[in-house]
């Protein structure tokens, strides 16, 4: 386990400064100035978020185009939000940082945003090899909500409307993950067309959606969940079930509740953090590069 303690990062970005010359280097090390070709080291602008050529007095913003451009956040604070988001097991909720960044709830739920979109950045091809597929539900429990909105999921035959949102997962044996959620508009096949290689073997559960798939790809095993077989020598879907586990744990534990609209960009981040688990140092610097692209 390769761990980012917090003393390391307080060394590292003890303030403003630091965090933009870590900007500067990930967008612009060794630069040759665009106006005036020159190859000299630009050089930090007093009381300014700007590096300027020495020869002809160009500047550049490391944070234009980034989410930190417009916004007077200080950057130690979004730094440290990316250090929290790679080092606490089940992510960290908005409520948390209003706390400890002392802003109001408002900005502290945009902050978390900005930094799951910077997280699900991450692109990862198609899965290949053996790769299990599962779906699950999520959604929020009626307990949990106001009053209003509880109200608003009551139909006119006064029946709960289904408050739960599909999301289909894809895990392959040698670690990576991939998830879609379950907008109307496609099939089982079509998801899973779009999330797995065809060269790929496919062990899924004995849902109908998932038949046929067979002759598209390298095979495919299915483990009958209703015959209550759960796992036969290799075959099963243990792996994406333990991912479901922990992406529940997140969003139960840690956010209370998640619009389906943010569904995908907290599996994203779920899928990032249990890719990423052995490395903490390595998840934060590819936080921060994904600002880059
Ligand atoms: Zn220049």
């Amino acid at each position: 386990m390769n761990k980012y303690t917090i003393n390391q990062f307080r060394k590292a970005y003890p303030d403003d400064d630091a965090c933009l010359d870590k900007l500067y280097q990930l967008r612009y090390a060794n630069l040759i100035c665009p106006k005036c070709d020159s190859d000299k080291p630009f050089k930090r602008v007093k009381n300014r978020r700007s590096y300027q050529c020495p020869a002809c007095g160009f500047q550049i913003y490391p944070t234009k185009g980034t989410p930190f451009e417009k916004t007077r956040i200080p950057l130690t604070h979004w730094f440290y939000l990316i250090f929290l988001q790679t080092t606490t097991r089940n992510g960290v909720a908005a409520k948390e940082v209003e706390r400890q960044l002392e802003v109001c709830y408002e900005t502290a739920l945009r902050m978390c945003h900005q930094v799951k979109r910077l997280i699900s950045n991450e692109k990862i091809e198609k899965l290949t090899g053996l790769v299990e597929t599962d779906e699950t539900y999520v959604g929020m429990k009626a307990a949990n909500m106001t009053k209003k909105k509880r109200a608003s999921m009551i139909d006119a035959n006064n029946t709960f409307k289904d408050n739960k949102t599909g999301i289909m997962g894809f895990v392959s044996r040698d670690g990576l993950v991939k998830t879609e959620v379950m907008f109307p508009g496609k099939t089982f096949k079509e998801r899973v067309r779009d999330n797995v290689s065809n060269e790929a073997f496919l062990i899924t559960d004995s849902h109908i959606g998932y038949q046929g798939l067979d002759i598209e790809y390298a095979g495919h095993e299915t483990v009958n969940h209703d015959a209550g077989e759960y796992k036969r020598d290799q075959w099963h879907v243990n792996t994406i079930e333990g991912f479901w586990s922990q992406l529940k744990r997140t969003l139960k534990g840690t956010h209370i509740h998640c619009d389906a609209k943010y569904l995908q960009l907290y599996a994203d981040e779920v899928a990032f953090r249990y890719m990423q688990r052995n490395n903490q140092a390595g998840m934060f610097e590819t936080i921060l590069s994904h600002v880059v692209s």
